[in-house]
């Protein structure tokens, strides 16, 4: 008889590693599959993780996935997860990797395969994105307060996020590119914070090497800005995840955005399939929340393996 795991976790970011280290030491057979395709390795340093501030994103996975590989009771195998679907009891996992095939069955499964990001389609953004240009003010306004900041946005939370960046710098141009829409009220609040607004299509970034250095737009004027914020949308991709409608166990609650709707535990509306970090709501989407949500959803993993802690189950929802 094949194995059958504890639990699989797919995806090894911060929400993946956490779940699975705190799940090996509850002594649960893990198997962690992971794709290798982190978002964040777009930047060099991430911050806001305590007593790792400044860390490269790619080493702080590489500590965590050593500490994961440290116990007996895990597996970790690189592969590109195509299928989870119940199978009996458990839930049968399919991925492959360069031609080998990864075919295994889990009791559970915690899904933490965060967000694929889309860009306002402009040429050199990918160049300037993690370095000069971000997506998460929390993690990199810092680094760029007091500067002439553009903020490329072509939705409807234009305004909010537009207030949230002017808190680190009085220099702040809103880019809409032809596509946001800014009512009376926004236009207002926006003016009233200091922060200016273009609502020309952008045609491009300007830069070389050593940095960004303007925005370009269609009519050819060119705004010198150091560096900004753009707002990507997140898509999570989960085609792979066939939760049969209508399955015994239930149906999958997604919500507007096609994200996982869990409790405060991580459970998914599917018994026996969990999910954490940035495929969940609501974030904010951060190292530290992700390792933090998969902290708490290996607790409520082994409790529900256990089974009958109503009292426990209460306790960390
Ligand atoms: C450019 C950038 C900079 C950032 N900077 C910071 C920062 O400074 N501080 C901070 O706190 N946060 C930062 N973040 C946010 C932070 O990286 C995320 O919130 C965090 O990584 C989310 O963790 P996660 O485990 O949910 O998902 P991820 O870290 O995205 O990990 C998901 C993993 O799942 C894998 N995966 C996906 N699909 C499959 C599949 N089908 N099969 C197998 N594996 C799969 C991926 O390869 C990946 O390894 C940044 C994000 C970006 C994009």
């Amino acid at each position: 008889m094949p194995v059958v795991h504890d639990v699989a976790v797919i995806g090894a970011g911060p929400a993946g590693l956490s779940a699975a280290l705190n799940l090996v030491r509850a002594k649960r057979t893990v198997l962690l599959v992971d794709a290798n395709r982190p978002r964040n390795a777009a930047t060099l340093r991430s911050h806001g993780f305590l007593t790792r501030d400044g860390i490269s994103p790619l080493e702080l996975r590489k500590l965590g996935r050593a500490e994961v590989e440290g116990y007996d009771e895990a597996t970790v195998v690189q592969a590109v997860v195509d299928l989870v679907a119940p199978d009996g009891d458990a839930w049968r996992l399919h991925g492959t990797w360069r031609g080998a095939e990864v075919d295994a069955r889990a009791r559970t499964v915690v899904v933490a395969t965060g967000l694929r990001e889309e860009f306002p389609a402009l040429p050199m953004l990918r160049a300037f994105y993690g370095t000069a240009v971000h997506s998460c003010v929390e993690c990199d306004a810092y680094d760029k307060a007091g500067e002439p900041l553009a903020f490329i946005c072509e939705t409807d939370d234009v305004v909010e996020r537009a207030l949230l960046i002017g808190t680190w710098t009085d220099d702040l141009i809103v880019y809409t590119n032809g596509v946001a829409e800014i009512d009376d009220a926004g236009h207002a609040r926006l003016a009233a914070a200091g922060i200016v607004v273009d609502e020309r299509v952008v045609e491009d970034l300007e830069g070389d090497r050593s940095g960004m250095t303007g925005v370009r737009l269609v009519d050819g004027h060119v705004e010198p800005r150091s560096g900004g914020f753009v707002r990507p949308t997140w898509h999570a991709d989960l085609d792979w995840l066939q939760v049969d409608t209508p399955d015994p166990r239930g149906t999958l609650d997604r919500d507007a955005s096609g994200l996982l709707v869990v409790d405060r535990a991580g459970r998914t509306s599917v018994p026996g399939l969990y999910a954490v970090g940035d495929v969940t709501p609501p974030g904010p989407e951060q190292l530290i929340v992700a390792a933090g949500h998969g902290a708490v959803t290996a607790a409520a993993v082994h409790r529900d393996l256990v089974g009958g802690l109503t009292d426990l189950r209460d306790a960390v929802q």
